[in-house]
């Protein structure tokens, strides 16, 4: 990690200790659930080490303190509770985690951990990538332009763990692209890269059978896209086909109403919230920053991304007070919202 980002990491660790200490983020954390204020964590993968880190992914180890902590606290519920306890602004602070994507350490890593706890989890999968029938296309392209040289992940300016400058880069410009060249980008790609046998065994999705148990157990389950098209640089087909497929899918498989959807890398329009409404879900989270509150618009859910700096002073340990800080949004309020005044 970068000196600066190490001293920006360790003045937000003073400050969250010193504010638990005197006890203000108890009185917040209390403060926010009175307002009907609901933080929604946003996670994908569990996997790797502290020592070392995946993309997108919580070493189990970390996620398990992350929630034992987070269970001693708050009541980590079903979203129909959420939904419930914003409106009738239960005192007793209410939190909501989910998972996108639908990879399989969810099954094997975190709804065991969630369980331990007494808590649950919400689990936004995309249904094409479920059971393996296609993967996941940043993975096809994490694994064709993966390092040749050095270790296969690196950490960013930011002291997230990346597939690597070129791989990030391609993966960013195709999400720019219209829909259907993407998949034809990827489609190419994945010909060529099985061809020269580089590619390597991509990640694993969880099957239908685990998602039913997981349900079964009381896991709450959402869409997440037919294929994790960007929704906004699809035509009306396509939106179409990766909301209702996704949707139709998910009820069949899972045998209940479906009612959840969580926009691909986070992006929407009025166009597609007009026509997730349209296939049937009633809620739907994005990656901006916020609580879920009664009063806010179902279909533009806020959450909070859980990456390696929101929890964690070096990237290895984690740190309770510097996490709780974040998710209740102490630094946004010290430092960003004024910044953001001034813009
Ligand atoms: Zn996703």
């Amino acid at each position: 990690m970068p000196l600066w980002q190490c001293l920006i990491q360790r003045s937000k660790w003073v400050i969250a200790v010193v504010l638990q200490a005197c006890g203000f983020l108890a009185w917040l954390r209390r403060w926010r659930a009175r307002r009907g204020e609901i933080p929604v964590l946003a996670l994908h993968r569990v996997g790797g080490s502290p020592e070392s880190r995946q993309p997108q992914a919580i070493p189990p180890q970390v996620l398990r303190q992350m929630i034992q902590a987070l269970s001693q606290r708050y009541t980590i519920c079903s979203w129909e509770t959420c939904v419930r306890v914003a409106r009738s602004r239960d005192p007793h602070p209410h939190i909501a985690i989910t998972f996108d994507d639908g990879y399989l350490d969810n099954a094997e890593w975190a709804w065991p951990i969630l369980r331990e706890a007494g808590a649950t989890g919400i689990f936004c999968v995309t249904t094409r990538f479920v059971d393996g029938v296609e993967p996941h296309w940043w993975d096809v392209i994490a694994a064709a332009y993966r390092p040749t040289q050095g270790p296969r992940f690196r950490l960013n300016r930011f002291g997230q763990a990346t597939y690597g400058a070129i791989a990030e880069g391609k993966i960013h410009r195709l999400k720019t692209l219209p829909s259907e060249q993407l998949r034809q980008n990827v489609a190419s790609l994945q010909v060529a890269a099985a061809r020269d046998l580089t590619i390597e065994r991509l990640p694993v999705a969880m099957s239908w059978a685990e998602a039913r148990r997981m349900v079964e157990e009381g896991a709450d389950f959402g869409g997440h896209g037919l294929t994790h098209a960007i929704l906004t640089n699809c035509n009306d087909d396509e939106l179409a086909s990766e909301l209702k497929d996704c949707r139709e899918t998910l009820c069949r498989e899972l045998g209940r109403e479906i009612t959840i959807f969580a926009y691909p890398n986070g992006d929407y329009d009025d166009r597609v919230v007009a026509r997730t409404r349209h296939a049937g879900f009633r809620y739907a989270f994005s990656i901006e920053r916020g609580y879920y509150t009664a009063a806010g618009d179902p279909l533009k859910i806020p959450r909070i991304m859980v990456s390696e700096p929101l929890y964690s002073l070096n990237g290895c340990n984690f740190s309770w007070p510097l996490f709780e800080a974040e998710v209740l949004g102490v630094f946004e309020v010290l430092l960003w919202r004024r910044l953001r005044r001034r813009a």
